[in-house]
């Protein structure tokens, strides 16, 4: 089944279910101080689960999409390194807004999985919340009755509030979820490591696909939990695992939602992509890179057609940090020196427009972006290789200098992986913990000035001089983010 078809079905069962399809919120979000990207499907639903609006329908679905890397929800180390982490993914949901509860949650969820789609039940595993004794909350014996019915007991986990108990942040709508995990490994895998526990953390082949979560309790200001007058359905499951189950393949890069871009990024650099290599493999690293790039390329295409363009500050530096991390590892691990993620828009655009028609409209404006931004941080990775040459240079013995390796990221951007490889390459090495004692020092500078957390909502203060304030329509092509001084 092709991705476009799985997506549409999803969307056509709730709607069957009296669901109202409603479109993604964007992706980068303009008009909330205290959180910068879209992570979870229900972001765009936050003031009905606090019941300051009313949704046109009280039951609603969609396909949003996310970006999660900032804050609690912060993949981007994974990415690449893992088959099923993406910093920009759809996440697939279905909303109840003081409606239907538990029961048509779970029996539609199972419903959609196993007959609309055909999984296999056998493959199929759910954890229900255990309770906590610190929050004198119990475990959720209403959700464990309703799974008992249609699954079997041995395949029902006992999940703790770190996995199962969903909050919004430190205060407002939280309740108890319940996960769905699928079960991917052969006979053969499963042989080989008996008895081992089956959630997510365990085993890359047993993957978390749908999060069903019960808002049931109001966090008060106090901290103490309320029971809410309504009670409330929001769940996610990540469409690109789903098309992993659904497609047979053991990784979301091996689905019809990456290929088409893998394929090019071969064609282009001429690497070859080895989907069962590991990350740890001496030819692993090509495979990562080629991850990274297919993965990043999808985050920043999308950020940039939703009107937010790399910058230095706020979102836009986020976002020039992933595009950056892209064409570094283009730099270092497929060795390509010349500007070429720009190459790929063309296949995502595509691929995707269909569902998201904001990529061929913007799709020069995103081109070009992307171009412009590999030149000149080509350029940069460039005069950082002189400036590493002098650096060599001026070294007595073999060990350079941490803090001269700091002052060529810090002040040059030249990335401390790249500088370690070039060095090793000439036989030489680098203080290593004088380097990380001067990043965490400046990790904590940035930390302090620029952001605190708040459970799920990520309260960032990107730039307190700039504000967002509207899309210029004017300019005709694009839509492009302008900002006015505050
Ligand atoms: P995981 O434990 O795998 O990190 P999660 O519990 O953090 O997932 P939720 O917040 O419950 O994820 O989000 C709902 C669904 O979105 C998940 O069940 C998963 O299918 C999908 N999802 C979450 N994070 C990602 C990601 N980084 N890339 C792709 N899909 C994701
Ligand atoms: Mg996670
Ligand atoms: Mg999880
Ligand atoms: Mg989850």
């Amino acid at each position: 089944m092709k991705s476009q078809d799985i997506r549409n079905q999803f969307l056509a069962f709730f709607e069957s279910k009296k669901h109202s399809i409603v479109p993604s919120a964007p992706m980068v979000i303009k008009d909330d101080p205290t959180l910068m990207f879209t992570n979870a499907g229900m972001n765009q639903f936050k003031e009905y689960f606090l019941g300051n609006g009313i949704p046109k329908n009280n039951r609603l679905t969609d396909t949003q999409k996310c970006l999660r890397v900032s804050g609690k929800h912060n993949d981007l180390e994974e990415v690449g390194m893992d088959t099923y982490h993406h910093t920009m993914f759809e996440m697939l949901g279905n909303w109840s807004f003081g409606d239907y509860f538990k029961k048509e949650a779970i029996e539609w969820a199972w419903e959609l999985l196993t007959e609309v789609y055909g999984i296999d039940k056998n493959i199929l595993y759910v954890s229900v919340f255990e309770g906590a004794k610190d929050e004198n909350l119990e475990m959720d014996q209403e959700a464990y009755d309703l799974w008992k019915k249609i699954v079997p007991e041995d395949r029902i986990i006992m999940g703790n509030k770190n996995d199962n108990f969903w909050e919004m942040g430190d205060q407002g709508p939280c309740g108890p979820c319940s996960e769905i995990h699928v079960d991917l490994r052969s006979e053969e895998e499963k042989a080989k490591i008996p008895g081992r526990d089956l959630v997510n953390q365990d085993d890359p082949l047993v993957v978390e696909i749908w999060n069903l979560v019960f808002m049931q309790f109001n966090r008060k200001a106090d901290s103490s939990l309320e029971k809410l007058p309504a009670q409330h359905v929001d769940t996610g499951m990540g469409f690109e695992r789903l098309c992993m189950a659904l497609q047979g393949v053991k990784s979301n890069y091996d689905t019809d939602v990456f290929t088409p871009l893998i394929r090019e990024i071969e064609t282009i650099t001429n690497a070859t992509y080895d989907k069962d290599s590991l990350p740890t493999d001496e030819n692993g690293k090509v495979s990562v890179a080629i991850r990274v790039i297919a993965d990043h390329l999808r985050a920043v295409s999308f950020s940039i057609a939703d009107g937010q363009l790399p910058s230095n500050t706020g979102a836009g530096y986020v976002i020039r940090r992933i595009l950056r991390r892209a064409i570094r590892y283009g730099f270092t691990f497929l060795n390509i020196k010349e500007p070429f993620i720009y190459k790929l828009v063309d296949t995502l655009s595509s691929q995707m427009s269909g569902a998201f028609p904001e990529l061929k409209s913007q799709k020069n404006l995103i081109i070009n972006v992307i171009k412009e931004e590999e030149n000149s941080f080509l350029r940069t990775l460039d005069q950082g290789l002189v400036l590493l040459d002098n650096v060599v240079k001026g070294t007595k013995g073999k060990v350079v200098s941490g803090e001269k390796v700091f002052e060529l990221y810090d002040t040059f951007g030249f990335p401390e992986d790249l500088t370690a490889l070039i060095l090793s390459e000439q036989g030489y090495e680098y203080e290593e913990e004088v380097f990380k004692t001067e990043l965490q020092k400046q990790k904590d500078r940035s930390r302090a000035a620029s952001e605190v957390k708040a459970g799920d909502w990520e309260i960032l203060i990107p730039n307190a001089e700039e504000e967002f304030i509207g899309y210029d329509h004017t300019s005709g092509e694009a839509r492009i983010s302008r900002y006015r001084k505050v």
